[in-house]
């Protein structure tokens, strides 16, 4: 389980001990769930909150925390990939703010249990600083906050700063402006899962790992190794979910990138910043992420990896040359103090995507089947509300979280191949082409427009 991401490299040795077994027979239980990942693991963390007699199996195809959850940039932040009007479109105005207010009451949930369960995932809650670089970056910025100004979003959610101020938190190149939310928390993500993981086993939720599942049907798994039935079947496979009969077209894995320095000297973080472990981006459409390690390392991803043909997902996959060279540029350019500094990890990993670009929820009673994914590269923080609605679904707990605008959401189908692949790799050119002719033109590019219907955005 070592390389898969920094993250993983530095665990203690409590968290890397092993915590399942392999199935080797038929059984049933209460409730199977698909995927240890934070989807998962939540689930079944909030399902032995609300019923501790729950006979709860976990079934993953390699180890907990081995997919995104353990290999992410650590922004638990509020960001939910659906946006205000679009949820507002298919539900109402109010819906559609509740649904991103209980993204921010979700941040506050992890941060109770953290303290609760006394779980140390190197949380540092200083928010997220977005620097603008470019007056169309200005101009973008500016636009959000006004947004959100419309949707009851005040100055305390999200805030322009002065070019001076943003050099306080970042102090990257050729900064304008920026904007700042306390709705981020920096984290060790690998010691998230993993905590979780050895929580949920601890309370008595059997794991089973190198057991992938070949199908998820009303009231059983099928793996190769033995079935699972279970009245209630979970599926939290995200990026991976092609894996499952006749799910290829349901969720697209896209690859995101990372790299990690090795810890810096204090001379150097005085001259970058982030003293309160702040998040910190740029405002450009191929979305950049960093964070200040507990450490003292830079950590810093992007986008930019194509899409495989077929959904393909392959371990070599997780390291592609031409997108990390580009992330270490692209960080020498944000921060020339790090030229002649040592690139110490590099690791990549898949996300979810469905069509409509949509995170969803969902407990199909009659069925038994349930389901949570599709949360692009915000899962973090959405999986902690995922399992807590699933919990409350599928034990038919009344909650107010039932009735979010996500909830029971269907995104459509992928196209089939090539089709998909065609589509996929051309929203994420648009992407990078969208940026570039930003730099060229100085003005709002027609491809991000086009690119935002793609996307369902
Ligand atoms: C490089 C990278 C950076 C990211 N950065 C951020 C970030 O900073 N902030 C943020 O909010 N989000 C980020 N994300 C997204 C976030 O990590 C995910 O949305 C989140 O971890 C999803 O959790 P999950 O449990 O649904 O999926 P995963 O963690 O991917 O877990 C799915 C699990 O299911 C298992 N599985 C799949 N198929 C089967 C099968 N057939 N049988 C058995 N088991 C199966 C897999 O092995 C895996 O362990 C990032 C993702 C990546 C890849």
């Amino acid at each position: 389980m070592t390389h898969l991401s920094l993250w993983w490299d530095t665990l203690p040795d409590d968290l890397t001990s092993p915590l399942g077994s392999t199935l080797d027979r038929d059984i049933s239980c209460d409730v199977a769930i698909v995927g240890a990942g934070y989807t998962g693991l939540w689930t079944a963390y909030y399902l032995q909150a609300v019923d501790p007699s729950l006979r709860i199996a976990i079934i993953e195809a390699e180890h907990a925390g081995f997919g995104a959850s353990g290999r992410n940039g650590g922004w638990a932040s509020a960001l939910f990939p659906v946006s205000l009007p679009v949820l507002a479109r298919h539900s109402s105005r109010d819906a559609a703010i509740r649904q991103h207010r209980a993204m921010i009451a979700s941040l506050d949930e992890i941060d109770r249990v953290r303290q609760a369960e006394r779980w140390s995932f190197d949380w540092a809650r200083g928010g997220t600083v977005v620097a603008a670089r470019t007056p169309v970056q200005l101009l973008a910025l500016r636009d959000e906050v006004e947004t959100a100004r419309t949707w009851g979003f005040d100055d305390a959610d999200l805030r322009l700063l002065s070019a001076h101020e943003t050099r306080d938190h970042v102090n990257t190149t050729d900064v304008l402006g920026g904007t700042f939310t306390p709705h981020c928390a920096s984290i060790n993500p690998a010691r998230l899962v993993r905590s979780l993981a050895l929580s949920v086993t601890q309370r008595g939720a059997s794991l089973y790992e190198h057991t992938p599942a070949t199908s998820i049907e009303p009231g059983i798994v099928r793996t190769l190794r033995g079935d699972v039935r279970a009245p209630v079947v979970v599926r939290a496979t995200e990026g991976y979910t092609r894996s499952l009969t006749g799910m290829t077209r349901d969720i697209a894995p896209v690859y995101s990138m990372m790299l990690a320095t090795a810890p810096l000297p204090p001379e150097v973080w005085d001259q970058i910043g982030l003293r309160n472990r702040e998040t910190f981006s740029d405002a450009r459409h191929l979305i950049i992420y960093g964070q200040r390690t507990a450490d003292g390392r830079l950590a810093f991803g992007g986008r930019g990896a194509p899409y495989y043909f077929g959904s393909r997902i392959t371990p070599d996959q997780d390291r592609d040359r031409t997108v990390h060279a580009q992330l270490w540029r692209t960080l020498v350019d944000l921060f020339p103090v790090l030229a002649g500094h040592e690139v110490s990890y590099a690791w990549g990993g898949p996300l979810g995507v469905a069509r409509d670009w949509w995170a969803s929820c969902g407990y199909d009673k009659p069925s038994g089947i349930a389901w949570a994914g599709g949360y692009v590269g915000d899962g973090v923080t959405t999986t902690n509300l995922a399992g807590r609605t699933l919990a409350h679904l599928i034990t038919g707990t009344d909650s107010d979280l039932a009735s979010l605008p996500w909830v029971g959401h269907r995104s459509r189908l992928w196209e089939p191949e090539p089709m998909r692949w065609l589509g996929a790799n051309l929203a994420l050119r648009m992407a990078s082409g969208a940026d570039a002719s930003e730099d060229r033109t100085g003005r709002r590019s027609r491809r991000a427009q086009l690119m935002s219907r793609l996307t369902g955005g």
